[in-house]
């Protein structure tokens, strides 16, 4: 009998358990937290009241580890929001406005973090079996050469746990580094780049009319040499909204509400703060410093046990701003799947090869998130290099283009949806995209319809402050 066992029942984990179920008779999911039956907020999962962005890239993924259930349908009916990038957006660059396009280009899921887990894990315990078992992940059984199991500490006693495959998907927090040196395995190089972001969060009931308003980014601009502001308004389940500000080292938001306020309507554009002046708060304003890039670098371990994956955040984690720890988390379980097809959870190699295929969407999300947060003052853990300068300066112009250009503005999106791979940047037509620049005048200013223009006069608050 073939079992695997995952630690961590986050989003990493229960796909993980979905990639390896088809290649085992048994696959048991801990997690050291009782997990609610119903889309709560819990211990385990501290970044769960913050806003979290399912890219279609991680949905695309998510829905082909399990085929035939639709978990993007299930999360639609479940109440999360789908937006079309390109066009239900209203997105403030560092390069000015994005127009708003008649096509749709990706599309994102907005919904709370708790709905996501909950969801997901649901629909992989009922499409595969899987055990969701509460226990604590303590410690590694095995050699430098094999992973054999897990002890595991529970309410009734230590245990052991054998296993064919072990995944660890305990999240940012992931002891794998300790574990591994308990078995003899050394060299797991990690790194880590950290901007200092601070990010305040705080739900509001959505006014009426509110389902008809795009979700709102201000972006941070990591080049003005000043500690970078954002702020975002997602739609929520429930006709609720989540309304994120994020600021890095030097410009962390206020935590009471007058502050937040402020802080909102002080960001470049005031839209943020002018949609919540006179919104109901439903909850206080919640703070994660949880935001560095750190990354460990399973991969490059010469001589990498058989029988352990590392996935998700217990592999890499990324700034927030950019929305990718989720669906680069899916995408890992994919090459976990197509790896466990190929020639079952014990063919030799297997491992290595699962951490070779689930470095390349950490390296392209690394890349992304770390070529900006370089530029932020106090930034720890790199410099710019003058390779960040040569892809700074191509990845402005193409952003500046976007704020004119249809092509641009796709291509951006499907690297930062993590729907296409980098090299999308720089197809020859996006290339000429860059080189032609803007081809429309960008938007003098929020590009709003009269209706949405009429809503946010409506619910705003400040006028004449
Ligand atoms: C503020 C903030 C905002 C974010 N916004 C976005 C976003 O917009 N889009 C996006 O895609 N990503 C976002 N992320 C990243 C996203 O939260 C993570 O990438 C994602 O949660 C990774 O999932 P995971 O399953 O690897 O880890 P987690 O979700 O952290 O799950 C780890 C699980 O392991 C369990 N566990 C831990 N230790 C043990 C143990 N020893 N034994 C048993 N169980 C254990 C925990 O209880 C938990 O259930 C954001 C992160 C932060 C901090």
């Amino acid at each position: 009998m073939r079992r695997a066992v995952v630690i961590g029942a986050g989003l990493a984990g229960v796909l993980a358990a979905a990639a390896v179920a088809p290649g085992v008779d048994e696959v048991v999911v801990l997690d050291s937290d009782e997990l609610p039956d119903a889309p709560a907020h819990r211990r385990g999962l501290p970044q769960g009241r913050h806003a979290h962005l399912f890219m279609s890239g991680g949905v695309a993924a998510t829905d082909a580890l399990l085929p035939g259930v639709d978990v993007r349908r299930r999360l639609l009916d479940a109440g999360a929001h789908e937006i079309a990038a390109l066009r239900g957006m209203l997105v403030r660059s560092t390069e000015g406005w994005l127009p708003r396009w008649r096509h749709d280009g990706p599309r994102v899921l907005s919904c709370s973090r708790a709905l996501v887990d909950w969801v997901v894990r649901d629909a992989v315990v009922e499409a595969t079996g899987a055990e969701i078992r509460h226990g604590k992940a303590t410690g590694l059984l095995g050699d430098a050469g094999r992973v054999r199991g897990v002890r595991v500490s529970a309410a009734d006693g230590d245990s052991e746990l054998a296993a064919d495959l072990v995944v660890d998907a305990s999240g940012r927090g992931s002891r794998i580094t300790r574990w591994l040196e308990g078995l003899g395995v050394s060299g797991l190089q990690e790194r880590s780049v950290d901007s200092g972001l601070v990010n305040a969060t705080r739900v509001y009931r959505a006014p009426a009319g509110a389902d008809r308003f795009p979700l709102t980014v201000v972006h941070a601009d990591p080049y003005a040499g000043l500690p970078g502001r954002s702020g975002m308004v997602m739609p929520i389940e429930g006709e609720r909204w989540m309304v994120s500000l994020g600021g890095t080292r030097g410009g962390e938001p206020p935590t009471d509400p007058e502050g937040f306020l402020r802080y909102a309507l002080e960001l470049p554009d005031p839209i943020v703060g002018r949609l919540i002046s006179g919104a109901e708060p439903l909850t206080d304003i919640h703070l994660s410093r949880s935001t560095s890039n750190t990354r460990r670098y399973a991969e490059k371990v010469r001589e990498w046990p058989e029988g352990l994956v590392v996935l998700g955040d217990a592999l890499a984690t990324f700034n927030p701003a950019y929305g990718q720890g989720m669906s680069v988390a899916a995408l890992g379980a994919q090459v976990l799947a197509k790896e466990t097809g190929r020639g079952g959870v014990t063919s030799p190699g297997l491992a290595r090869r699962v951490q070779r295929g689930a470095a390349g969407p950490v390296n392209a999300a690394w890349a992304l998130a770390v070529g900006q947060d370089v530029w932020y003052p106090g930034v720890r853990g790199a410099r710019p290099r003058p390779a960040d300068r040569l892809v700074t300066a191509y990845s402005r112009r193409l952003t500046k283009a976007a704020t004119g250009s249809y092509r641009a503005g796709a291509a951006l999106w499907d690297v930062a949806s993590l729907s296409a791979g980098p090299e999308r940047v720089v197809r020859p037509r996006t290339l000429l995209s860059v080189l032609n620049g803007p081809l429309l005048p960008p938007p003098t200013g929020v590009p709003l319809t009269e209706s949405e223009r009429k809503f946010l006069n409506s619910v705003d608050r400040t006028e004449g402050d």
